[in-house]
Order: C-alpha cells, then sequence, then structure tokens
C-alpha cells in the first residue's frame, strides 16, 4: 500500500536524516460516515526526512495514489483571491513574451481556472487534469482538456495534437508528485526552444520558523525550499531564470525555468536573494530541522496540558476547522472525543461526518448555538481571524479560542493573532 524512501526524489543521494517522527496517522482527507466509524482505519507511518545533499524535505514513504486520491473531490468554490492570482499571472506571463497566439499548457488544470484567465490575454490554451470528473467539468466550460497523469507519453500525445508550446504552468502539484525527474523531463519535451516553465508550490519556509508541522500529511510528498528547485531543473536541462514569493495558500513559491539553451535573460539579483535569505535562515542545516522537531513537541505538550487543565474545571472545548491539517495535528496530538466535543466547519460535504482517526463530529456553525462552549480550538488557523469575526456570539457568552500555531496561546479575540 505504500513503497519507502531510500534515497532523494531530486538528486538519488541515500545521505537522508529522519528529524520528524508525527506517529501513524490515517489519510488526512478521508473523513469517515459514522455508519463505518467501527470499520477499521488504515494508518500510516508520518515522518519526514532531509536531504543533507541538495536540502530537499520529504516523507518517509509515498502512499500508492490509487488510495490516497481515490476519494478526491472536487471543490467548485474557488475563492476570489485564488482568481485574481491567476489574473495576475496570466498578465505577468503575457509581459515576458511578445508575440501574440501562444499555446499555454496547465499540468493538473482541475476545472480550467488558471486557463480561462490566459485565454482573457490572447493564449492558446490546453489543460492535462487527472481527475476525470473534473477534466469533464474543463472542457464543458470550454477549456480543451486531456484527462491523464502527467508523463512522457502525455507529453507525446500534446506535442502530436499542438505540437511545440511556448508556456508550461504547474501550480500546487509538483508536492504530489513521486517522479519528479520524470515529471520535469516530460516538459523539456514538449517545451519550445525559448518557451517558459512557471511552477508554483508551497513554500517550506513557513512550515519550518513558524512550527507549522500540520501542513504536513500523507498527500503532500514534497515541502520544497528553493535550493533543491534548482537542483530538479538543473538535473534535467532547464536553468531557473527568476523566482518570487507569492502571497497566496499562505506562502508560495513560483519559479519561471527556460532551456538551458535558451537566450532568456537570467534575474540573478532576484535568485541570489533568495538563496542567500535561506542561507541566513540556517535553511541548509539540519540542525534547524531538529529544533522544528522540538518545537512540534512542546505544542503538543502544550496543548494537551491546556486541554486537560479545562476539563479539569468541567469547562468544554470545541474545534474549528475539519480541515487536513487539523487531522494530522489531532491525531499527532492524541486528542479525542475526550478533550474536543465537535468541530465546526462550513462546508456542507464534511458536516454530519467523523474526523479520520479520532471520529470528532462535524457540525455547521449553527451547531454552536444551541451547545455553548468555553473553548474554541482554531485548526485552521489560516483562516482563524475569519472565524473569529463569524462567531460574535461564543464571546459575547465569555468565550474564548485556542490558537494551536506557532505556539499554544489562548485568545479573546481577532487582534491577538499576529
Ligand atoms: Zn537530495
Amino acid at each position: 500500500m505504500f513503497k519507502e524512501i531510500n534515497c532523494c526524489r531530486i538528486c538519488n543521494s541515500s545521505n537522508l536524516s529522519e528529524y520528524l517522527d508525527l506517529g501513524k496517522t490515517p489519510l488526512a482527507n478521508s473523513l469517515v460516515r459514522p455508519e463505518n466509524k467501527d470499520k477499521k482505519e488504515i494508518f500510516f507511518p508520518l515522518k519526514v526526512l532531509f536531504c543533507n545533499n541538495c536540502f530537499l524535505s520529504q516523507l518517509s514513504i509515498v502512499v500508492d495514489p490509487e488510495i490516497l486520491f481515490k476519494d478526491y473531490v472536487y471543490r467548485s468554490s474557488v475563492s476570489k483571491t485564488f482568481q485574481n492570482h491567476c489574473n495576475q499571472m496570466a498578465k505577468e506571463l503575457k509581459k515576458r513574451f511578445e508575440k501574440e497566439n501562444l499555446l499555454v499548457l496547465d499540468i493538473a488544470s482541475n476545472d480550467g481556472c488558471l486557463l480561462q484567465e490566459f485565454k482573457k490575454q490572447g493564449f492558446k490554451v490546453i489543460g492535462v487534469e487527472p481527475a476525470v470528473n473534473i477534466s469533464k467539468i474543463a472542457n464543458e466550460n470550454k477549456i480543451q482538456t486531456i484527462n491523464a497523469f502527467w508523463d512522457l507519453d502525455t507529453a507525446k500525445k500534446v506535442l502530436e495534437e499542438f505540437g511545440k508550446v511556448n508556456v508550461i504552468t504547474a501550480t500546487n502539484v509538483l508536492a504530489h508528485v513521486d517522479e519528479v525527474s520524470s515529471f520535469v523531463s516530460a516538459m523539456h519535451y514538449v517545451l519550445d526552444d525559448n518557451g517558459l516553465i512557471v511552477i508554483e508550490v508551497p513554500y517550506a519556509e513557513n512550515l519550518i520558523e513558524k512550527n507549522q508541522f500540520d501542513t504536513i500529511y500523507h498527500e503532500h510528498l514534497s515541502y520544497f525550499i528553493f535550493r533543491p528547485l534548482i537542483e530538479l531543473f538543473e538535473r534535467n536541462n532547464f536553468k531557473v531564470i527568476d523566482v518570487q514569493k507569492v502571497d497566496i495558500h499562505g506562502g508560495t513559491l513560483r519559479v519561471f525555468a527556460a532551456k538551458k539553451t535558451s537566450s532568456r535573460k537570467i534575474n540573478e539579483n532576484a535568485i541570489q536573494q533568495l538563496l542567500k535569505e535561506e542561507k541566513s535562515k540556517n535553511l541548509y542545516k539540519i540542525e534547524t530541522y531538529f529544533q522544528l522537531a522540538k518545537n512540534t513537541e512542546k505544542i503538543k505538550f502544550d496543548l494537551v496540558s491546556l486541554l486537560k487543565e479545562i476539563k479539569e474545571k468541567n469547562q468544554k472545548t470545541a474545534a474549528y476547522g475539519a480541515s487536513a491539517k487539523g487531522s494530522t495535528l489531532l491525531n499527532y496530538c492524541n486528542i479525542g472525543t475526550d478533550f474536543i466535543d465537535f468541530i465546526i466547519d462550513d462546508t456542507p460535504e464534511k458536516q454530519n461526518l467523523l474526523t479520520p482517526g479520532k471520529h470528532i463530529p462535524i457540525f455547521p456553525r449553527s451547531f454552536l448555538e444551541e451547545n455553548k462552549t468555553d473553548f474554541l480550538l482554531l485548526l485552521s488557523w489560516n483562516f482563524a481571524k475569519e472565524f473569529i469575526s463569524k462567531t460574535a456570539e461564543h464571546r459575547k457568552k465569555g468565550g474564548k479560542y485556542i490558537l494551536p500555531i506557532p505556539e499554544v496561546k489562548v485568545i479573546e479575540s481577532e487582534e491577538e493573532i499576529t
């Protein structure tokens, strides 16, 4: 059901050090139907390794994709923020080319959200999306989409049907990919000699600096900083020509690459600046990662102690956000219905289900009105401000909040979130 990683997926080095062990956890997005609560769930080890050669962080195992993505659901509620992000990206790419009528290929193109924006900017577009139902939606929306995983076979198919591609985008997909070199070399196969690649990945800087260990779960195989990405591209006949930090999804890294033989100008300044920054933050040293492990243990200790204290006073705690993050945190800290009565989540598809492993029931926000609680543990801390502003009633009754990350803290208002 899973395979173990013995060498780095970017540089093949076997000089890997394990620095974080979050125990055995079920898949973070596998919510449980109440009628299945007695069925056995599958638990997988959740450990992170550091490559001492290229500095990539990666999970110690790869769960069989058939198991991992079988419950993949289409999320129709694409946010305004994300749409603006796509629009900005399409405009930026337009500036980098002077010609018209260029072809853009988006890998893991979802329902075509990004490609719609490229289309508006006058590009020809084509998507590749592995989920059958989602690629169908994209095609219905007039975004031509091939239903496939991205590999050399798909690249050949694209080349045959459409010819060389001028721009390839891959946003929020690389962290899910096991064989990253094949993934990138397939891009080389279809890219025009003067073409451009744009990839976006969650930037692991925040994970390391702000103790966001709960962003680790089995779907995310790699946790990228900039330096290993340069190594990945170089090994596959590309050169990184520019890099940007983008403020979306809690910190994203956008990397531009071109073929080694291309005459595209390199933004040496931006590249050197970021490498310098990473070095000064000690992101290339294993000690930094061992520190993250210590901080993670402290969060567990502090959180469990606080919940015990609350319970001893006969007070109640519920939580907000039945997210994948929440699943990692609850399972790693071994917090179940002994401490948390229920979880509030605004997503209708999650309501009335149970969290993976710990089986805490999930209810809509209205449930809170009839079921007063003293504390709300903010599992989806990235939406904490929004949630606090939506729960004025809870505060009026004297209710407080617990923020678990970057350190455990009881707060009374959104102003206390830094
Ligand atoms: Zn490596």
